[in-house]
C-alpha cells in the first residue's frame, strides 16, 4: 500500500540532510511501528509524507497504491487516502468542530468526485462512528480544539480518522507527555479501525504505546534510515536494552 524507496530529504533553510535513504513498505491490513532515538528523523518522515513546507526531497519516492504522493498537494494526498494524525490539531476559535470536520470530509469527497454530505447526513454518520468508538459526540459542538484536554484532542483525532476513512493512517506520537489514558484512547481507536483494506504506521519514541497496539512489524530508525526491521519482539528488545545495543549492531 505505502511504498517508500530510497527517500532522501534535506531542510530547505540550511541544506541539512535529515533523511538519508529511507526504504519502507507497509502492506494493506498491517500495523507497522517506527521507533528510534530522538532526532533520528521520524517526524521529518511524517511531515514529508504530509507535504509540509520547508523540506526538499532530493531523491527517492513514496507511493500510495502506486500513485506518487510526493507530487501531490496535501489535499490531494488526503483524497488519495492518506491520513496524518497531526494534520488537524490547530485550535480555531469561532469555528465549530462539526463544521470543520464536515468541511474536511467534503473537500475529500469532492476531490474524489463524490457527492458532498449534507449537514444532516454528516451528523448522523458522526454520531454512529462516535458511538462505535465510544467517543462523546458533544465535543463536536465546541470550537475546534479550543481548550481541549490532551485526551479530548486524541478523541478528536480518532474521530477525524474514522470520518475520513483513510487507507493509510500515520500517527506520530511525539508527545512524551502522552499519559496512559491518552495512550489507551489512541490504541483503542487504532484497534477499532483496523481493517484489511487499511494500514497504519505508528511512530513512537516509547515502547509503551505498543503494549496497547500490537504491531505486525517494527522498524528502528536511526540517523535518517531504517536500520532494523523485525516483529513485535524488537519493541521489547528496545524496552529492555534501549537503542544502544541495536545501534551498535547496525551502525
Ligand atoms: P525525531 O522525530 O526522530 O525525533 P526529527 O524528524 O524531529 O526526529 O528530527 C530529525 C533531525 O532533523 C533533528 O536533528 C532535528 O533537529 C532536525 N530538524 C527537523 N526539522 C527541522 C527544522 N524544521 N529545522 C531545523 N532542524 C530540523
Ligand atoms: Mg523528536
Ligand atoms: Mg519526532
Amino acid at each position: 500500500m505505502l511504498e517508500i524507496k530510497n527517500l532522501h530529504v534535506k531542510l530547505e533553510e540550511d541544506d541539512k540532510v535529515i533523511l538519508k535513504g529511507v526504504d519502507l513498505t507497509v502492506e494493506a491490513g498491517k500495523v507497522h511501528a517506527i521507533m528510534g532515538p530522538n532526532g533520528s528523523g521520524k517526524s521529518t518522515l511524517s511531515y514529508v509524507l504530509s507535504g509540509r513546507d520547508g523540506y526538499e526531497v532530493t531523491d527517492g519516492s513514496a507511493t500510495l497504491d502506486g500513485e506518487e504522493l510526493l507530487d501531490m498537494e496535501p489535499e490531494e494526498r488526503a483524497a488519495a487516502g492518506l491520513f496524518l494524525a497531526f494534520q488537524y490539531p490547530v485550535e480555531i476559535p469561532g469555528v465549530g468542530n462539526m463544521t470543520f470536520l464536515r468541511t474536511a470530509v467534503n473537500a475529500q469527497r469532492k476531490a474524489r468526485g463524490e457527492e458532498e454530505m449534507s449537514a444532516g447526513e454528516f451528523l448522523k454518520v458522526v454520531r454512529e462512528k462516535a458511538k462505535q468508538l465510544k467517543i462523546d459526540a458533544e465535543m463536536m459542538k465546541r470550537p475546534v480544539n479550543v481548550g481541549f484536554s490532551g485526551g479530548e484532542k486524541k478523541r478528536n483525532e480518532i474521530l477525524q480518522m474514522a470520518m475520513l476513512e483513510p487507507k493509510m493512517c500515520i500517527l506520530d506520537e511525539t508527545d512524551s507527555g502522552l499519559d496512559v489514558d491518552a495512550m489507551k484512547l489512541v490504541a483503542d481507536g487504532v484497534n477499532a479501525l483496523r481493517d484489511e483494506g487499511r494500514a497504519f504506521l505508528v511512530i513512537t519514541h516509547y515502547q509503551r504505546l505498543l503494549d496497547h497496539i500490537k504491531p505486525d512489524v517494527v522498524h528502528i530508525m536511526a540517523d535518517g534510515r531504517i536500520v532494523k526491521t523485525g516483529g513485535p519482539e524488537l519493541a521489547l528488545e528496545v524496552e529492555h536494552n534501549g537503542y544502544a545495543g541495536i545501534l551498535a549492531e547496525v551502525l
